[in-house]
Formats: C-alpha cells, structure tokens, sequence
C-alpha cells in the first residue's frame, strides 16, 4: 500500500504506515499524525489507545 497523499505530490515509493481514522486514506509517517485516545477504563487497568490521522484531517501541513 502506498501513501495517498504521496502519490498526489508525484512520489509512489512511500510506504503507507496506517490508514486514517477519520477519511480512511492510507498515509506514510510523513503524512500520518498519531495521537493518544482517551483510553478505555477496565478493572484495574487503563487501556492506552491511539488514534492515527492524516495530515490533512489533522488540519496541518508536513513540509516534506
Ligand atoms: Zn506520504
Ligand atoms: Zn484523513
């Protein structure tokens, strides 16, 4: 799988590292930001989740 937003600047050698949570387009490292989710609460311990974005959805620019 290659990075979407990658692909549309011209450069298909970027391995996608994930799949963005909220438009479902898959993203390298470059263009994914992970972020910590509130995690779900169980008894005795808390469940550390995360939540991977692309930059775009995030609202942001990497400048590559
Ligand atoms: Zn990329
Ligand atoms: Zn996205």
């Amino acid at each position: 799988m290659t990075c979407y937003e990658c692909t549309q600047a011209g450069r298909d050698d970027n391995a996608a590292i994930g799949v963005c949570s909220l438009c479902g387009l898959a993203v390298c490292a470059n263009h994914a930001t992970i972020t910590p989710a509130p995690g779900k609460r169980v008894i005795g311990l808390v469940v550390v989740t995360r939540r991977l974005a692309c930059t775009t959805c995030c609202g942001t620019q990497s400048v590559a």
